[in-house]
């Protein structure tokens, strides 16, 4: 193996089928799966979970349940449980259910921004120094961290330049954020693109840009993981059997397979305390509770090769 010495030997992938995947979906999960899902994903060693989003019920019915989730993950000792919020609103409630993690989306794509929030990226960033001020003024431990969306393009604006995402990074961690990742929402993104994105970032980033979210669409979700590796970032976002999809791109992935990214890294000696047949048997309940869905990844159908002669992928 020659690896570039830049390569973490650790990484986290956080778990967010049950945020990004579920709400693309159109059938409803009941509580009692995403329970069993979070315990069973908690069993295998996954330590970071998106578990919903506090949004109004009726724009998201499949979340509208996010509080109980939420609550059921804060018992399971050392899981880092976030939601995404897409404003104070959401963030109040969030405070309140003291999750751990409460996931900012800020649109690089002004087009973008105004078709999802009806708001200008720059009106988002007021509201996430709302968003700071209000955690200061309750002196909550919740987390605050941004994701960068159509950071490489976007299906209304088209392209998005390099240095609207790296003024937005700058604007929000200047705001006192405590993280900020770079999404590839549509799944626009090359590893060339990846590379070069997060090298003009990561200057202005002073040491928050710590996450990649890659979504599979057009079958680059691990190259792109890869080049991110290799500039030193270590957490991916990823979705147990490639769920989610994009309504621009019928038949596509969501965001890179849960279970591929854990082999992936692995397989090149990188840490991520995540059990192989742990995600399978999980993976094979998805299946029946999303009946009818098309579930994505190579894994599940290959196994691990024979030269891994542990099950465990830590
Ligand atoms: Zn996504």
């Amino acid at each position: 193996m020659t690896l570039s010495s830049n390569l973490p030997s650790r990484a986290v992938i956080r778990e967010v089928g049950l945020r990004d995947g579920l709400q693309s979906i159109g059938s409803v999960m009941p509580t009692a799966a995403k329970l069993e899902w979070i315990r069973d994903a908690y069993a295998a060693g996954q330590r970071e979970i998106e578990v919903g989003a506090f949004v109004p019920a009726h724009l998201l019915p499949q979340l509208a349940d996010t509080a109980n989730v939420l609550a059921f993950a804060r018992t399971l000792p050392g899981l880092t449980a976030s939601v995404l919020v897409p404003n104070l609103k959401g963030a109040e409630r969030a405070m309140e259910c003291e999750a751990g993690t409460m996931v900012l989306p800020l649109s690089a794509s002004h087009a973008h921004s105004l078709a999802n929030l009806r708001k200008t990226p720059d009106e988002v960033v007021e509201e996430i120094k709302r968003i700071v001020d209000a955690r200061e003024a309750r002196g909550a431990m919740t987390k605050i961290e941004v994701g960068i969306s159509t950071a490489f393009g976007c299906t209304i604006q088209g392209r998005v330049e390099p240095s609207e995402v790296a003024r937005l990074v700058k604007a929000v961690v200047d705001a006192g954020v405590d993280a900020v990742g770079l999404a590839d929402t549509v799944g626009y993104a090359d590893p060339a693109m990846v590379r070069s994105l997060f090298k003009a970032v990561l200057p202005v980033a002073k040491g928050k840009l710590n996450c990649g979210h890659f979504h599979d669409t057009r079958g680059l979700g691990l190259a792109n993981v890869y080049a991110a590796l290799e500039l030193g970032i270590s957490r991916f976002d990823a979705c147990l059997g490639g769920i989610g999809g994009c309504p621009h791109a019928p038949g596509a992935s969501g965001n890179v397979v849960t279970e591929d990214l854990a082999f992936m890294l692995a397989s090149m000696g990188i840490e991520t305390g995540q059990n192989f047949d742990g995600l399978v048997a999980l993976r094979s309940k998805l299946a029946v509770w999303l009946q009818g869905e098309l579930l994505h990844g190579a894994l599940w159908r290959a196994g691990l090769p024979k030269t891994m002669n542990q099950t465990k992928l830590a």
